[in-house]
């Protein structure tokens, strides 16, 4: 249906939106003069959420640069070091999908201040309406963004072990990133409205988001990503390039799902750090043999009664000047693989 400009009841709502944001910006700055920056650009109301969400957070977010990796399929490469105040834990691959009629958000950021600034490089590019948002599993680096999207009323996708794992540790991240960012910038999780247990087709238009829900693997709730129309695969932290890879679940059911992954043909795969495209399945080469490598060498060190914390120490250094960050995250490997495979 056609409607005039200016004479919709979304004007009214508009204003009404436009209103409260005057006021919130001149209780934020007290008696001095304002400027709304919504009404000289004629923001729609989605635009206006958007501008909320950032003024809620102590300013306007600036929109995140984002890559196209494939046509309409946006991604915004994370920083390759651990959260600090100055990245403010935007140091995962996050990104977008726009199909014909909405869009799909896969991993909201890692923090608030990251989620309202990937909202707003949506908001640069589309004001289709943003349907689905989806966790790729618990980790903060990629899901504390997820409250800069509750306004848009969308649908929170998880696997169906993400609420329990969130109850587990939801409040602990929330702290770390608080102690890290302040209580604002922090951002928050937000629990799933939809669990994956299995599969999940999810159709944005002209084209089928495919969510698998995988077995423990790089934690115990991992979700990929298959968009069908493009050939990308979305392997999200299933998949580590450049970036020593971090076991929060199992190492055998990683290299299983692996292997089951790489039979999979893919145009290209987007991992959870690195490069925001890379070619697959050659890209999990690297990967798969760091993984083995702690395997094997765990497993030897086992037989031969080796103690866990020498273990630490020993496993893995063939492999140190092949990632970054190996010193901060492989002796934590060998711990988690060790009391893993000390079972078998
Ligand atoms: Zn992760």
């Amino acid at each position: 249906m056609f409607k005039v400009r200016g004479f919709t009841p979304q004007s009214q709502q508009r204003q009404s939106l436009c209103n409260r944001l005057r006021a919130d910006l001149r209780a934020d700055s007290g008696n001095a003069p304002v400027f709304c920056p919504c009404c000289p650009l004629h923001l729609t109301r989605r635009r206006l959420i958007a501008s909320a969400a950032a003024l809620a957070l102590g300013g306007a977010a600036a929109a995140l640069p984002m890559q196209e990796v494939a046509p309409g399929i946006f991604v915004r490469r994370g920083e390759d070091a651990d959260a600090t105040a100055a990245n403010g834990d935007a140091i995962a691959n996050i990104g977008f999908v726009i199909g014909r009629d909405a869009i799909a958000v896969i991993d909201p950021g890692g923090s608030g201040a990251d989620g309202a600034r990937l909202l707003a490089a949506i908001r640069a590019r589309s004001e289709r309406p943003i349907r689905y948002v989806i966790a790729s599993h618990v980790h903060l680096d990629h899901i504390f963004g997820a409250n800069a999207f509750r306004a848009e009323g969308v649908e929170f996708i998880g696997h169906a072990r993400l609420p329990a794992a969130l109850a587990a540790r939801g409040a602990f991240y929330r702290q770390h990133l608080v102690d890290l960012l302040g209580p604002t910038a922090a951002g928050d999780f937000v629990p799933p409205t939809r669990l994956v247990e299995d599969e999940l087709r999810l159709d944005l238009g002209d084209r089928v988001l495919e969510i698998t829900a995988h077995p423990p693997a790089h934690t115990d709730t991992d979700l990929t990503v298959r968009d069908g129309a493009s050939g990308t695969f979305w392997a999200a932290d299933l998949l580590f390039v450049g970036r020593i890879p971090v076991l929060d679940g199992s190492l055998t059911g990683w290299l299983a799902t692996l292997a089951a992954l790489k039979q999979q043909a893919a145009r290209r795969a987007v991992p959870g750090h690195g490069p925001v495209s890379v070619a697959w399945p050659e890209a999990a080469a690297d990967e798969e043999r760091y993984l083995a490598t702690l395997a094997r060498e765990v497993r030897a060190l086992i037989a031969k009664g080796v103690d866990i914390e020498i273990a630490s120490r020993e496993v893995g250094y063939t492999e140190r000047d092949k990632w970054r960050l190996f010193d901060d995250y492989n002796a934590r490997n060998v711990i988690e693989a060790y009391k893993e495979l000390e079972w078998e």
